[in-house]
């Protein structure tokens, strides 16, 4: 199975054979689609990574009409968006702490702007990266 398809079906487990935005059944004959939340464009891929646009927590399974309605604006929602790369890079530490590529998620982590962290759960997984991190840079 193509990583595409992994991720369409870890989606379809996940959120349900629903569609998150109009919230319609999926059918047979729909195209279904992997919207990205944080948009998948150049700057978000400089300053993220693939690793983390392309996360399955970045993603959705649409309808292709629904596709635009999961975006993340970073620039009218800069908590949200930022929010959302914390919670991605902790998921992706947590899953496979030594052997990931630690100075792609390094610049990732870099990138984000701490002041756009208010929410609890992710001030701490902040916390945790931030200590993390900061064990790498010293090595
Ligand atoms: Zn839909």
């Amino acid at each position: 199975m193509k990583d595409y398809e992994k991720k369409k079906a870890h989606l379809l487990t996940t959120q349900g054979v629903h569609c998150p935005v109009c919230f319609k059944k999926f059918v047979e004959s729909d195209r279904i689609e992997l919207a990205h939340r944080l948009r998948k464009d150049n700057p978000h891929v400089k300053m993220f990574g693939l690793s983390v646009i392309d996360h399955v927590s970045n993603l959705a399974a649409t309808h292709k009409n629904c596709n635009s309605a999961v975006l993340i604006n970073r620039a009218t929602d800069p908590i949200q968006a930022h929010e959302k790369v914390v919670d991605i890079l902790s998921q992706i530490m947590l899953n496979d702490p030594l052997v990931f590529e630690y100075k792609a998620l390094m610049k990732a982590f870099d990138n984000i702007e701490r002041r756009y962290i208010v929410n609890i759960v992710s001030v701490s997984q902040y916390e945790i990266l931030e200590n993390f991190f900061q064990h790498y840079r010293d090595l």
